[in-house]
């Protein structure tokens, strides 16, 4: 029964691990090249990651390009990454809503985990993440659709 200690006691992160870390990468990346603030859904599966944000229009290929480039150069920086276990009101009192997106907790959580990439993203999540951002690999985007009727940009990628 040495196998699974020998996984929870290992640095290596689990490839899922890895490809939610990448969410928080990419929103970072979304946010600062097409100014989409607030993530309207995520889904891992495996290497394969969608984030949902909420956006008012298809971003060009070249904006596609820039957002890929500027989360692998995040990834590449190998930055640490910060999680805070905190008050919730000292949370809400630094970041504001945006620690939320679209997803408001129920008002009985009164301490929260922030994952926190200072200048990068900050979030409200009790997920498990690598120690720092050079564990994810590389970041390849596959495809970005945007439905118009939903006002949603979904981009999915994968993790080499
Ligand atoms: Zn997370």
């Amino acid at each position: 029964m040495t196998w699974w200690l020998g996984f929870e006691m290992g640095s290596a992160a689990s490839i899922e691990v890895r490809t939610h870390t990448a969410l928080h990468v990419l929103k970072g990346a979304v946010m600062k090249v097409l100014g989409a603030k607030l993530t309207a859904g995520v889904g891992v599966e495996g290497s394969h990651g969608r984030l949902t944000v909420q956006f008012d229009r298809k971003p060009t290929d070249e904006e596609l390009v820039k957002v890929e480039a500027l989360a692998n150069a995040k990834v590449r920086e190998n930055v640490p990454i910060q999680v805070l276990e905190m008050e919730r009101a000292d949370a809400e009192e630094r970041w504001g809503d945006l620690i939320y997106d679209l997803f408001p907790l129920p008002a009985s959580i009164t301490r929260l985990k922030i994952f926190y990439l200072p200048g990068w993203n900050v979030n409200a999540c009790n997920k498990e993440h690598t120690m720092a951002t050079g564990e994810i690999g590389s970041l390849k985007i596959a495809k970005a659709r945007f439905r118009a009727n939903k006002q949603l940009l979904e981009i999915s990628y994968d993790i080499l």
